[in-house]
């Protein structure tokens, strides 16, 4: 068990996070600030306190803290590799298929498609194998890119996730957040992670929206229960 710590903010430059991710607690909130070796590091605020409370922690001499960018720890993903997943995707309009986008400094980049009917073999893709992945995308086919309740279950790691959707159409859907174990950083811009996006159209999620039941619960279920073995 980590001990996740949570500082003040008083004004002083505080440093990045030595392990994953820690929260702050300042004038106006908290703040979860993630420090990823291979993902990206990112801030958040959690709470905003109400505005009427204007003097709500006296005493510790909070200052405001400044969020700092959104910043991935590895180059940009070819667009190529976009197009070449949702060629795939669209040949599979029947199912949700999930890819794994991987990344390292001698290999380069390359997607993995898991197979999400269980007939894959698990040789080659242990947990070791993870640790390349930095963005975990996988289509709605017909219906819209979004992240489910399911989603939101599954995605509780430190890399980037993503969904494409509507490919039955001209324009497919494309939607991108951070993980920030166990909270996410929405509407992450495409081209953040992409050199390319092809002919993808980006939706961009106000979360509170998203309480929207899920279509074909039970099959994204399904692949989920798959997606976990990895
Ligand atoms: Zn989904």
């Amino acid at each position: 068990m980590v001990n996740i710590p949570l500082y003040l903010y008083q004004g002083r430059a505080l440093p990045r996070p030595e392990s994953l991710y820690d929260y702050v607690l300042d004038q106006v909130g908290v703040v979860k600030r993630v420090e990823s070796t291979r993902y990206a590091s990112a801030d958040k605020r959690l709470i905003t306190f109400p505005e009427s409370n204007s003097e709500p922690l006296t005493g510790l001499q909070l200052a405001q803290y400044t969020l700092e960018p959104i910043r991935p720890k590895f180059p940009r993903i070819p667009g190529r590799l976009l197009l070449d997943l949702l060629a795939d995707a669209r040949q599979n309009l029947s199912r949700e298929v999930m890819y794994h986008v991987r990344y390292n400094p001698t290999g380069g980049w390359r997607v993995t498609r898991p197979d999400q009917q269980g007939h894959w073999s698990r040789v080659g893709y242990d947990e070791q194998d993870q640790h390349d992945i930095m963005l975990e995308i996988h289509s709605h086919n017909t219906l819209p890119a979004f992240f489910s309740t399911t989603d939101d279950r599954d995605e509780q790691g430190g890399r980037f996730y993503g969904v494409i959707g509507k490919l039955d159409q001209e324009r497919p859907q494309l939607v991108i957040r951070l993980g920030l174990y166990g909270h996410w950083v929405f509407n992450i811009p495409g081209l953040t992670l992409f050199d390319n996006l092809g002919p993808c159209e980006e939706i961009y999620l106000d979360p509170p929206v998203m309480a929207e039941p899920e279509p074909r619960r039970s099959f994204e279920a399904f692949t989920h229960l798959f997606r976990r073995w990895g």
